[in-house]
């Protein structure tokens, strides 16, 4: 892969967070230094960070997220403020049950647990105040 200086800022800016961008957030975090640089750029520079495994591209109810993060780990949907949070368990136990249970071989597996996050579980509810 030869360098390009976009497709580093991208990578660099998908790694300097950890809420798993889409490519739209990714498009306006790299604006403030290439204001002229396209979704069609953004989309063929992911592409190839993906094909070279210096990024995940997870794809949560039919949006591609990315994530800087490249160690086997799940992750967290919380359905209230849509945030997507990082869960540091492994996969390999449970890729290890599936190949005893079944006869298809699975190189990866991906989880989503979903529900309500740690801080909107602790948010006090809107109709209490007055
Ligand atoms: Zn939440
Ligand atoms: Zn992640």
């Amino acid at each position: 892969m030869r360098y390009s200086q976009q497709r580093d800022l991208i990578l660099q800016s998908i790694r300097a967070v950890d809420t798993h961008p889409n490519a739209q957030d990714i498009l306006t975090m790299v604006q403030s230094n290439f204001p002229t640089i396209s979704m069609g750029t953004i989309y063929r520079n992911l592409s190839q960070l993906v094909n070279n495994k210096l990024i995940l591209e997870l794809t949560f109810n039919g949006v591609s997220h990315y994530d800087g993060n490249i160690y086997d780990h799940q992750h967290f949907y919380c359905t209230q403020c849509k945030s997507i949070i990082d869960c540091n368990i492994t996969s390999s136990n449970i890729l290890k049950k599936f190949l005893k249970s079944t006869k298809h071989d699975a190189q990866n597996c991906q989880i989503l647990f979903s529900g309500t996050c740690h801080d909107c579980k602790s948010k006090p509810k809107k109709e209490i105040a007055c």
